[in-house]
C-alpha cells in the first residue's frame, strides 16, 4: 500500500522548476476558502495589482491562467489568431518552435525567422520579414530562450513589430523576475510568463497580459476562440470587472496563495534589485566556470543571467556528470535540447536560487565532479574566483 510521498530535498538550478522560497510553501498550507469567497476575491485583486507591478503595465487584462506557461502561451495565440491570419514568429531555439505549432493549430499561418541555437533573434531578418509581409497580425518572439540561455533584445524588436503595426507578442516564461523587462514603455501587446522559473513559485500558474489594443481584437473576433477554457472574452468576466464575478472553473486556490507570496517577495525586494542580484549572481558564476577552464557558449552582450549554457568539456559525458550531482548533491542542473544536446549543460540562476549559496554549491560540486571523471583543473579555483567577484561587490 502507498505512504505519504516525502520528496528529496534538491537544489534545483536547472531550467526551472527552480528552488521554491519557503516563503511559498508556507503560504501553500493556509486554510482552503471558496472562490467567490470575498476574502479570496480581494486576494485576486491584489495578484492583479501585484502582475502589473511584475510586468510593469497598466493592463486591465492582466492575470494569471490557472494552468503551466505552455498555457499561457496558447491562451495569447488563440485569443489573438483567427483561421487565415498570418503571424511573424521568430526561432532561436525549442520555445520559438513551439509558438509555430500554435499558430498552425489556430488554422494561421507562420512565417519564420529561424536564427542559430545559441544567437539572439536578428533584428534584420524580423525588419525584413516585417517589410516582406505587409498583411502579418503579429511578432511573435521569445525574451529568454531557456533553451540556449540567451536573451534577445525586446524593447528593439517590440518597437519594430509596432513600426510595423502588428501586434507584439512576447515569450517571457523565463524573463520575467530575472532581467529588466517593461510591457507599456516597450509597447508589447500581449505577454505570458510561468510562476516556476525566475518567481521562484510552484510550477502550474502562467501570468499573462494584454494590451487595450489586444483586448479590442479579442472582443471584435468574427469566430470562437477554439478553446472554451482560454477564452479570454469569458475569462475577463471572472477576473475582470469588478463589478461583477462570474463562475467561470474553479480557481486553484492553493497556488495562488503561492504566487501572491512570490509577487509579495517581488515587491518587497524591489524589480531593480531583483535584476540587479541575477546579473551580480551571473557575474560570480560565470567567473567560477571561467576559472575551472570551461566556457559559456553564449555571446556576453546576449548572455541570460538566469540560465547559463555551459560547454560540455571535449570527450566527456554530460548525462554522467549531471547524475552524479543529482545523486551525491541532491544538485538538479540541466541538459542541452536540439542541436545543443550532449554539447552545454544548463544551469539555471533563478529567482530565489539566484543566490550567492547556490553559486558557490554549484560550482564546488561541479567542479568536484569534473575531478573524479578526469578533467584536470586548479582544484579550489572556480569558487575563489567567484568569492573575489562578491568579496568586489
Ligand atoms: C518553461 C518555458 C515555457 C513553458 O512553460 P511550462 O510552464 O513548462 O509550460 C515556455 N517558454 C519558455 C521560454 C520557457 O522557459
Amino acid at each position: 500500500m502507498p505512504s505519504s510521498f516525502h520528496p528529496p530535498v534538491r537544489t534545483l538550478m536547472g531550467p526551472g522548476p527552480s528552488d521554491v522560497n519557503p516563503r511559498i510553501l508556507e503560504a501553500l498550507s493556509r486554510p482552503t476558502i471558496g472562490h467567490l469567497d470575498p476574502e479570496f476575491i480581494r486576494l485576486m485583486d491584489e495578484i492583479k495589482a501585484l502582475l502589473q507591478y511584475a510586468f510593469k503595465t497598466n493592463n486591465e487584462l492582466t492575470l494569471p491562467v490557472s494552468a503551466p506557461g505552455s498555457a499561457g502561451m496558447e491562451a495569447v495565440f488563440v485569443n489573438l489568431l483567427e483561421r487565415g491570419d498570418k503571424a511573424i514568429v521568430c526561432q532561436n531555439g525549442a520555445f520559438g518552435g513551439r509558438m509555430k505549432e500554435n499558430v498552425e493549430r489556430c488554422g494561421a499561418t507562420p512565417v519564420m525567422v529561424m536564427d542559430e541555437w545559441g544567437t539572439a533573434v536578428d533584428l534584420d531578418k524580423v525588419e525584413q520579414a516585417l517589410k516582406s509581409n505587409p498583411d502579418a497580425k503579429m511578432l511573435a518572439f521569445v525574451h529568454a530562450e531557456t533553451s540556449t540561455g540567451v536573451l534577445s533584445d525586446a524593447q528593439r524588436l517590440a518597437a519594430l513589430g509596432h513600426q510595423y503595426g502588428v501586434l507584439v507578442v512576447v515569450d517571457a516564461v523565463t524573463s520575467l523576475g530575472g532581467v529588466p523587462l517593461e510591457v507599456d514603455a516597450w509597447g508589447i501587446d500581449a505577454i505570458y510568463s510561468g510562476s516556476q522559473k525566475c518567481l521562484s513559485c510552484i510550477p502550474g500558474l502562467s501570468p499573462v497580459s494584454f494590451s487595450s489594443r489586444a483586448v479590442e481584437v479579442i472582443r471584435s473576433r468574427t469566430s470562437k476562440v477554439q478553446s472554451w477554457f482560454l477564452d479570454m472574452n469569458l475569462i475577463m468576466d471572472y477576473w475582470g470587472g469588478s463589478t461583477r464575478r462570474s463562475y467561470h472553473h474553479t480557481a486553484p486556490i492553493n497556488p495562488l496563495y503561492g504566487l501572491h507570496e512570490a509577487l509579495v517577495c517581488l515587491q518587497e525586494e524591489g524589480l531593480p534589485q531583483v535584476w540587479q542580484r541575477h546579473a551580480m549572481q551571473h557575474k560570480a558564476f560565470a567567473a567560477g566556470i571561467e576559472a575551472m577552464g570551461l566556457k559559456l557558449i553564449v555571446d556576453p552582450l546576449s548572455r541570460l543571467p538566469q540560465l547559463n549554457a555551459v560547454g560540455v568539456p571535449e570527450g566527456f559525458d554530460e548525462a554522467v556528470v549531471r547524475a552524479t550531482l543529482l545523486s551525491q548533491y541532491d544538485l538538479e542542473i540541466g541538459a542541452g535540447l536540439g542541436s545543443l544536446a550532449g554539447k552545454i549543460w544548463r544551469v539555471g540562476l533563478m529567482g530565489y536560487g539566484a543566490s550567492q549559496k547556490n553559486v558557490l554549491v554549484c560550482l564546488g560540486a561541479l567542479e568536484s565532479v569534473l575531478v573524479e571523471q578526469g578533467l584536470s583543473l586548479d582544484r579550489g579555483a572556480a569558487v575563489q574566483a567567484a568569492n573575489e567577484i562578491y568579496r568586489g561587490a
